[in-house]
Order: C-alpha cells, then structure tokens, then sequence
C-alpha cells in the first residue's frame, strides 16, 4: 500500500485516533557479538517512515539480533555487546542522554510466539503495554486506549463482549493480535516484528498481514518473515541478510521489495528467494 499523505505538522492524514506519526529508522555500521564471536558486522540500513520494511535470510545469520539493536533489546543480554548508532529521525538511541525506556516507548515489538498474560484479562492484558513503558493515562483514557489499540490490531469487533475474559483464552492468531494491541497501546512510531506469523495458520497469518496493512502508514514496521510470499505481500522495502561460513552476518542486498524478487542483483539473492537455499 501507498503510504497516506502527510500533513504538514507531519501526521499522517487518516490515522487512528490518537496515533502518532511514523519515524525514520536508520541503522548505521551495526557489529554485535555474543561474547568474543561477532554475529552482525557493519550493517546499515533506512527503514522509511511509515514503510514496512522485511528482513529475509537464512536462520542464524543474525535477523533476530539486528532486530533487538534497533530498540536496545540486544543490551539486555548478559554476554551481549554492540557497535554503531540506531538514529530515530536522525537522533542516536544510544546517546548517553537517551534512556532505555525512551526507546522502548517509541518502539514496539511483537515475537514469533504469541505472549499475552494468559491468566490477565484481554483489557488489562492491553494496558499492560503502557505499564511495561512506564506510561501513566487515567481510566477514561485507558478504556479508549484499548479500544484504539485493539481496532488497530484487528481484533476489536471479536472481542469487545469479552474483554474481562483472559488472554490465555483466544486463539493463536487472535492472542498474536492480543500482543500487537499491546504493543500499540503505547502509540509507538516502529513496530519491529520478529516472524510474527511463524507460529500460526494461514488464516491466522492472513489476519495479521491485514494488520500489518492497516499499520502501514501510521508505524513504520520492520519484520523478520521466512515466508517469501509474506515478504512480497506486506513490505515496500526488502534486506537479504547472510552469513557466509564463519563470518558475521550482514546485509548482501536490500532494495524496493520487486526488484529484490523480481530483478536481484547478486545471485546469492536470486537463490534465496527463488527457494534454492
Ligand atoms: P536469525 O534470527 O537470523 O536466525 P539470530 O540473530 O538469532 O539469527 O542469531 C545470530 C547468531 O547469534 C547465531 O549464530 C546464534 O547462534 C547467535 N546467538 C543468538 N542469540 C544468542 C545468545 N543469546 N547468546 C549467544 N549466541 C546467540
Ligand atoms: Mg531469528
């Protein structure tokens, strides 16, 4: 989808209500290791605002830990270390005056497997997102920040009779949509998903694509997938990461999504996607 047009205050026109405008992430020269063993080397990469943006390559080659540099996840590993800077609309996220839960606010993340409360009910399974970000809102509010965040994530209209029901009582791909609304209730401007759908059917998958596609526009979203198909359909931009027997992983080619489909300029990336590795 074509990415809404934009006020000049810089909102996007025809959000949700509340919703704030998306931001530019820019990744620039990212190393990681695990102890002494480097897993990522000098990866650079914009994510557009309001673009979504997959994250395609092999299992191991580091998807997961670009990832979690790009909202300060990565630091909380014990062994973990990192190099280079995340710019959110240009400002590094690792400047020594920027908090951890300044980036966590601002960017949100959904995992491969659904992780709601499952004991906690639907609405306060919601409201948790702004707890775990440290964001106070009154009760009037917080009913319309679950109605918000759970209309954006698709799920609103099946749950709304139901919301003092626990989490742990939806399906996989509605509790999926459950962690989603989660995640938005704290408005964030990137979504970084990490193989949301991996874990579900294709209805299910289907549903959180259409999801994504709503977002799209208002968040910028950065997803890891394994799913090409899902790749096609949901990003405008596409990065092929890999890691060549014992070296780092990095990025061989990123591009708009058809030409790396369509017309590939490295063979490496031709294979991958045409399934032949
Ligand atoms: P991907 O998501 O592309 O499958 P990961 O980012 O999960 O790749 O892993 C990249 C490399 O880092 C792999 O070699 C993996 O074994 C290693 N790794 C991932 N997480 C940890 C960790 N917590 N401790 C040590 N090594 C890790
Ligand atoms: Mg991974």
């Amino acid at each position: 989808p074509v990415a809404p047009v934009r006020t000049a205050m810089g909102a996007a026109t025809g959000t949700a209500k509340g919703a704030v405008a998306p931001a530019t992430l820019e990744a620039r020269a990212v190393s990681a290791w695990f102890g002494s063993h480097q897993v990522l080397q000098q990866v650079s990469l914009t994510m557009p605002a309001g673009q979504v943006t997959a994250l395609i390559g092999p299992s191991g080659c580091g998807k997961s830990t670009f990832l979690r540099t790009l909202n300060r996840m990565h630091e909380l590993i014990p062994t973990a270390a990192m190099g280079g800077e995340v710019l959110f609309d240009g400002e590094d996220i690792y400047a020594p005056e920027r908090r951890l839960t300044d980036a966590r606010r601002r960017i949100g993340m959904v995992f491969q497997k659904p992780n709601p409360f499952p004991a906690m009910s639907i609405y306060d399974n919601v409201v948790a997102g702004l707890r775990l970000t440290g964001t106070r809102v009154g009760r009037r509010e917080k009913d319309e920040l679950v109605e918000e965040s759970l209309t954006r994530a698709g799920l609103w209209k099946e749950v709304r009779d139901r919301l003092r029901q626990p989490g742990g009582a939806l399906s996989g791909g509605q509790q999926q949509r459950l962690c989603i609304a989660r995640a938005l209730a704290v408005r964030p401007r990137v979504l970084l998903m990490d193989e949301p759908c991996s874990a579900l059917d294709p209805t299910s998958t289907r549903r959180v694509e259409e999801t994504i596609h709503e977002l799209a526009g208002q968040v910028t979203v950065v997803i890891v997938t394994h799913n090409m198909q899902q790749a096609a359909r949901v990003s405008q931009q596409c990065a092929f990461f890999l890691a060549e027997q014992g070296t780092p992983g990095g990025i061989v080619e990123h591009g708009p999504t058809e030409h790396i489909f369509g017309t590939p300029e490295d063979q490496r990336t031709a294979d991958y996607v045409a399934g032949r590795f």
